[in-house]
């Protein structure tokens, strides 16, 4: 890698140490002494995505977006939202640079970045995720986002959660077999 502040292309390590199943280098321009650090980590070449029975299956983007885009379904969400959070979701399973992952840590990560963007595919996402059985549960849900949503402010790109002071359907035909 080339110096970040002279871009020379030739450094020292001066110390490595592994971090993350990766190796963190702190190295020194030969050039113009500027100390940077670099990271390099090993890319698994396929990803497994561990279930709770003990599966394993290969990770699917496919799968992914097909179960964000379920959620998002007729959502007002710009054009290139669905994909693009898949993208960001993959870049970051990807990013731990583990050869496994629970496919719980994934669920997880899909909720986290729907509830900043969209309450309704959150929740419908939630339904088939947390496997909600009786409608308490949903309702248990959904007060706490509203409460949430009363106490802090609307990030700007957060879709209303009562359009119209009407309460949202629960989505219809929820397949339980998903993830
Ligand atoms: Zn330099």
């Amino acid at each position: 890698m080339n110096c970040p502040y002279c871009s020379y292309h030739d450094s020292k390590v001066i110390d490595s140490r592994d971090v993350n199943e990766g190796i963190r280098r702190r190295r020194q321009c030969l050039s113009c002494s500027s100390r940077f650090t670099t990271y390099e980590r090993q890319q698994p070449t396929s990803l497994f995505v561990t279930k709770k029975d003990e599966r394993r299956e290969e990770f699917s983007r496919d799968k992914l977006l097909a179960g964000i885009r379920k959620a998002c379904e007729k959502r007002p969400l710009p054009t290139g939202t669905v994909d693009k959070l898949a993208d960001d979701i993959e870049a970051e399973l990807y990013h731990l640079g583990k050869a496994e992952i629970p496919s719980t840590v994934i669920g997880d990560m899909v909720m986290e970045q729907l509830k900043s963007l969209d309450y309704i595919a959150y929740i419908r996402f939630a339904s088939v995720y947390r496997e909600f059985t009786d409608i308490t549960a949903l309702k248990q849900e959904v007060d706490t986002l509203v409460s949430t949503e009363a106490k802090t402010s609307l990030p700007t790109t957060q879709l209303p959660l009562l359009p119209d002071n009407k309460l949202p359907e629960p989505a219809k035909s929820h397949r339980r077999s998903r993830q």
